[in-house]
């Protein structure tokens, strides 16, 4: 049995030329209790308005900083640029999902679907286009000329990934495939960039999203969500229409084939922190899922950064999160990180 109590209090690690990711060692409590208002990692936001269906959090009291920001669309259609902590930089993202079609619910989600799309539908080639655009327009530096970016430091300005995510489910896109296709020869001819997939799994075993697979390099990453490790939790979290265990068997088909980055975002919720019992469950599916042949490179342990809709969900302390990551190492034996 794993004894949280016998783990050393100590930062262990800071990466290099940035706060971004914290390796944190702490005694683990067999009972996690209410979020601590004191939090190293992030100042919490006031919700002004608890009705459902309200905006939440006053823009005024989001914690401002570089990785904060929110999307910046550059006067673009379907790409936009984030500084992203878990890009460790400057990341552009492609809106697969103009539509918002997701089949999951998130309670945190950023994404507000009470407003109208801007588009309905990606159109491939003007997303080919506006990406070679961007890329043209950061590699001349005039990114950095901007008021928005003009204080950053030149490291965080630096094109780190193209990410294929945007405002839903990017595997649930009928034309996946084409995204895919075409983000990948706007690389073959202007330069490398490491592309990233960011999905729920829920559509990674659709034919189409396989044959897009196929067109990633190993140097691409796919970052599947997992944010938890049983049906009750995740139904309550992230509210989907499909069950854990078609997620697990899709982590599983992936993770077999080539490795895998799981993401896991843990908010609060009502000012509660994650049941303890759930944070287990959580590390033995992924202790399961390694057991199984998925090759998972990293477990990414993170809270939300900028506010969503909703306003029972809130950001999980340093110290929670580094608790989290530190049961998926003891428990599973992988990698983990908080961010
Ligand atoms: S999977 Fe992503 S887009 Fe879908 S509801 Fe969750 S956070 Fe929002």
């Amino acid at each position: 049995m794993i004894n949280f109590y016998k783990v050393e209090d100590k930062w262990a690690k800071i990466v290099k030329n940035s706060t971004i990711a914290v390796w944190l060692m702490v005694p683990f409590p067999r009972k996690l209790g209410k979020v601590e208002a004191s939090s190293i990692q992030t100042e919490s936001v006031t919700p002004v308005n608890k009705k459902k269906g309200t905006p939440a959090y006053h823009p005024a009291q989001v914690r401002e900083t570089a990785f904060d920001r929110p999307r910046d669309w550059l006067g673009n259609r379907f790409i936009y640029a984030v500084i992203s902590s878990r890009a460790t930089g400057l990341s552009l993202g492609v809106n697969i999902n103009p539509d918002k079609k997701c089949n999951f619910d998130c309670s945190y989600c950023e994404v507000d679907r009470r407003i109208p799309s801007r588009e309905h539908k990606l159109d491939v080639e003007v997303l080919a286009a506006e990406l070679r655009k961007t890329i043209a327009f950061i590699q001349s530096g005039k990114l950095a000329e901007l008021p928005s970016y003009r204080t950053l430091p030149s490291e965080l300005l630096r094109l780190r990934q193209v990410a294929l995510s945007g405002d839903g489910e990017p595997t649930l896109a009928t034309n996946f495939m084409e995204a895919v296709q075409a983000v990948v020869r706007v690389r073959a001819l202007g330069g490398f960039f490491k592309l990233v997939l960011y999905t729920n799994g829920t559509g990674l075993d659709h034919p189409n999203v396989q044959r897009g697979l196929e067109l990633l390099t190993k140097s691409d990453e796919i970052w599947i969500k997992l944010d938890g490790g049983s049906q009750s939790f995740v139904d309550k979290v992230n509210r989907p229409d499909v069950p854990l265990e078609k997620i697990l068997s899709n982590i599983l088909l992936v993770g077999r084939i080539r490795p895998v980055v799981i993401q896991s975002l843990f908010p609060s919720i009502h000012g509660e922190e994650p049941p303890f019992e759930e944070i287990r469950e959580y590390a033995l599916r992924l202790k399961e899922l390694k057991a199984g042949g998925a090759q998972i490179s990293m477990v990414q342990i993170y809270s939300a950064a900028r506010p969503g809709i909703n306003s029972e969900w809130g950001h999980l302390p340093l110290r929670v999160l580094s608790q989290i990551a530190q049961t998926v190492r003891q428990t599973a034996g992988l990698r983990a990180e908080v961010f």
